[in-house]
């Protein structure tokens, strides 16, 4: 194919062409929250300046439009999963709302004492937590299936752990500490075996290549608008028709209702019946606009972009001495967590920054990713579209500064 080149892309995202302390920024953060190209960011002033309306009420012109913007939204968001319809798409604040919303629905009505729920060791602290409050509440057991050291899903425990009394088993799609990126169709069609439902955590994978949910046969897919090049505070929860049709609503107000009376209440129809109260409507806006950035590129060639510059990485970082990285599965997305001898984490997310180039260092809220490698702590670049082999280098060159300071 003809490759993707990110400079175009960079022309549209305004932060990347800011200063930092004096050098022009090397975004590497890219797991925490990706910058936002300016048809996002002007998405969200025309909304404001030309369509702002509260939605689904009023008969009047601007919530029609805004109505109809948000709905389209949904449609934007179900064709980009490859979701059967708008209807399996429910509007969440990003990828930990709608784990806790299916915990709290389809959790409390289904689970019972002795019920196992399976989450991955590689999982984000939102894909843990959430379950464990369940499993406490329901008396069921929250079950962690291990590690390989190469940062992939023991398959072989895995299908030991599956049994009758399997009712859940929660993976991420691609783990923001290792970068993995596990056979989640294959472990899903496993997992189904059992009679097990299986949720997706794609907070990690949406921006890095395309999704099918219904060829993944998952039954609940979540992420995050942020981590896609849209605006915070806004995500999504796919749900099968089945899957949601047996949930009960979650939190209850305006919106989500049909009718109320004190002695009775019916509730709106899927999806809506899960969004009570005025929702992030100008975030659905920024949303689709982000969506339709992303996949105005060859996607495959994005994906192979990212793929050279992870490998790309791999190879330079490998030359600074002292220098090592967490999670080599050979399906991986662009995520380098890494650790340098007699350095904190901290300090060299400091020393980074004073060049302009931002990482994070900590746990990355998935400690016991980190504990497989006996570490509670890393330095993690992140790595998006619109990098460059160029920022590598800048990167490499810093550490690689770093270590011969001495001290
Ligand atoms: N899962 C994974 C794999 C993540 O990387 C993150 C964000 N770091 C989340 C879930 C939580 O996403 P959010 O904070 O947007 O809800």
């Amino acid at each position: 194919g003809p490759g993707f080149a990110p400079e175009a892309a960079r022309q549209d995202v305004p932060i990347l062409h800011r200063p930092v302390n004096g050098r022009p920024l090397v975004w590497l953060d890219n797991g925490a929250t990706t910058q936002k190209p300016r048809q996002v960011i002007e998405t969200l002033a025309a909304f404001y300046a030309t369509a702002n309306s509260n939605i689904h009420r009023g008969a009047h012109t601007l919530a029609r439009e805004a109505t109809d913007m948000y709905e389209a939204g949904r449609a934007a968001v179900a064709a980009f999963l490859g979701a059967e319809s708008p209807g399996t798409v429910v509007f969440t604040r990003g990828t930990t709302e709608a784990i806790n919303l299916v915990a709290q629905t389809w959790g409390r009505a289904d689970l019972g004492p002795g019920d196992e729920i399976l989450v991955s060791t590689l999982e984000h602290h939102s894909n843990i937590v959430p379950w464990q409050m369940l499993a406490k509440e329901r008396r069921a057991r929250l079950v962690p299936i291990p590690l390989r050291d190469d940062g992939g899903i023991d398959q072989r425990a895995f299908a030991d752990l599956l049994s009758c009394r399997t009712r859940l088993v929660a993976l991420s799609h691609a783990s923001n500490v290792l970068g993995t990126v596990p056979p989640v169709a294959e472990m899903t069609a496993l997992a189904h075996r059992y009679g097990a439902k299986v949720l997706i955590d794609g907070a990690q994978a949406v921006a890095h290549f395309p999704v099918d949910v219904q060829e993944l046969g998952c039954d609940f897919y979540t992420f995050s608008g942020h981590k896609l090049y849209g605006p915070t505070g806004i995500g999504a929860l796919y749900g099968t028709p089945e899957a949601l049709a047996a949930m009960p609503p979650w939190q209850g107000g305006g919106n989500m209702i049909d009718s109320v009376g004190f002695d009775r209440v019916t509730f709106a129809p899927v999806p809506h019946c899960f969004e009570a109260g005025t929702g992030d409507i100008s975030g659905v806006v920024g949303l689709k606009a982000a969506i339709d950035w992303l996949t105005s590129f060859d996607r495959q060639a994005v994906a192979a972009h990212e793929s050279a510059l992870l490998h790309y990485a791999q190879q330079q970082l490998a030359t600074v001495p002292g220098l090592e990285i967490l999670g080599s599965a050979p399906e991986k997305i662009a995520v380098l967590t890494f650790t340098l001898a007699g350095h904190d984490p901290a300090e060299v997310a400091g020393w980074l920054d004073r060049q302009g180039i931002a990482v994070r260092a900590g746990h990355h809220c998935a400690q016991p990713s980190l504990r497989h490698y006996g570490l509670d702590s890393a330095a993690r670049a992140s790595l998006a579209l619109y990098n460059t082999s160029e920022e590598v280098d800048q990167l490499v060159a810093a550490l690689r500064q770093l270590t011969e300071r001495g001290d």
